[in-house]
């Protein structure tokens, strides 16, 4: 593991996106995963991740399956903004890691299959995610794949997940022959070519035009059915600009009134960027979501902000032993801990000392001296704090609420 010391990169929490990807087993989570890391980050070679040398590896099975995108949380860079992703099991059997997960994330990329759809899995981690209130936009993946349509799988997205789906992109090609998108939002196309590192920017290719124009016209009706200031817009010139159309999806996101959709294929690599220009877009940083609460010691209800200066208040998430020791990954809600810091366990009602903060990134790790409101870090030197602990401020106790209890969940063979 190659570790470096460096003084934390200061990010406006605007700048900051605190996110998961969704997905049912094999949907794509991995690989979608694994080209937004290597999309974001100069350092992440592709290829090299197979052999096991460059990543951040926890134990043998991590490594041999190239697992720093299995960390509990790894972070990357796209647009200016740090994104934070959060690692949230495919699996109905980890439903309480799924839980875990979507208590400390802001917003959340849902990987579906092109050919599938919505299945099973998908729908209850789906509804786990709507009890906690947490933002989405949607990936229809695998379109390169034999059967796989878009139209298909946006109709199993309304009818199984009852949602209005904001369909933004138009795909170029079907199948083997899928090669780009057109962007109903901008009206221009992106192309990969084979082997591309990234895509060709055009115009609406000729045949596709007025389907392209018919489906940005679906659009607009549907983002200012449901928003007012869109609305005004579209009566006055019954068309929308992109900058009205993306900032009411934005609102549309965040308010959870309409799941905006991309498509591509992550094995591929076609589809990576408009996806990330997307989260970074319309998903919430951790100023747009509401504070947390939780009691003090006196047993009344505060809530805390996502403040650097308000009093520390943290949740261990996640809590790996590795060779370097016990990582606990916290989210920080509010608050800044230095490294050296001591903390209090509110729950136990212990103290303990955070003597390094660790940023995963995909090829390592990076010692940074503090950790502010917004960050999900991981930290060395707690020595009994457990998954699900708060710790705060030793001036300042609060014990954040427990999640709320999860539905018992019915496995789908
Ligand atoms: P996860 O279980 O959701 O993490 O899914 P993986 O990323 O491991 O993908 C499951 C399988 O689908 C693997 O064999 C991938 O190579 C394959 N896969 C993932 N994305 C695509 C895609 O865009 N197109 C095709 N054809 N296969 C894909």
């Amino acid at each position: 593991m190659r570790t470096e010391l460096h003084r934390s990169v200061s990010h406006p929490l605007t700048r900051l996106r605190n996110l998961g990807i969704l997905a049912h087993v094999d949907a794509g989570k991995t690989t979608t995963t694994e080209r937004i890391l290597y999309r974001t980050g100069a350092t992440y070679k592709r290829g090299e991740v197979h052999d096991g040398t460059t990543v951040t590896d926890f134990d043998a099975q991590e490594r041999s399956r190239g697992i720093t995108i299995f960390a509990a949380a790894v972070s990357c860079e796209w647009a200016g903004h740090r994104i934070n992703l959060i690692d949230t099991p495919g699996h109905v059997d980890f439903a309480d890691e799924v839980e875990r997960a979507l208590r400390v994330l802001d917003g959340a990329i849902a990987v579906f299959d092109g050919v599938a759809g919505v299945e099973p899995q998908s729908e209850s981690v789906w509804r786990q995610a709507d009890r906690h209130g947490v933002p989405r936009i949607a990936f229809v993946n695998k379109l390169d794949r034999a059967g796989a349509d878009l139209d298909t799988a946006v109709r199993s997205i309304r009818d199984k997940l009852r949602v209005t789906p904001l369909v933004v992109q138009l795909p170029i090609g079907q199948e083997e022959g899928f090669t780009g998108v057109v962007d109903l939002v901008a009206m221009r196309s992106l192309v990969w070519a084979d082997g591309a590192e990234t895509f060709v920017e055009g115009p609406v290719p000729d045949e596709l035009r007025e389907e392209a124009e018919r489906r940005r016209r679906l659009l607009a009706e549907a983002v200012a059915e449901r928003h007012p200031a869109a609305l005004e817009e579209y009566c006055e010139r019954s068309t929308l600009t992109a900058e009205t159309l993306r900032h009411a999806l934005r609102d549309l996101t965040r308010d959870g009134d309409g799941l905006v959709v991309l498509c591509g294929s992550a094995y591929k690599n076609r589809g990576i960027e408009p996806l990330l220009d997307a989260a970074v877009a319309y998903l919430p940083s951790p100023l747009d979501v509401p504070a947390v609460r939780g009691s003090t010691s006196g047993g009344e209800q505060r809530e805390r902000a996502a403040d650097p200066a308000a009093p520390f208040t943290a949740l261990v998430f996640k809590v790996n032993s590795t060779g370097t020791g016990r990582l606990s990954y916290l989210r920080v809600y509010a608050g800044t801990v230095q490294k050296g810091g001591v903390v209090l366990d509110a729950g136990a009602g212990r103290t303990e000392r955070i003597s390094r903060i660790l940023r995963v990134q995909a090829d390592r790790h990076t010692e940074v001296d503090r950790a502010a409101a917004g960050d999900i870090v991981a930290v060395v030197g707690l020595k009994a704090a457990r998954v699900g602990a708060t710790l705060c401020a030793t001036d300042a106790p609060l014990l954040l609420e427990p999640p709320t209890a999860a539905d018992p969940v019915v496995s789908v063979a």
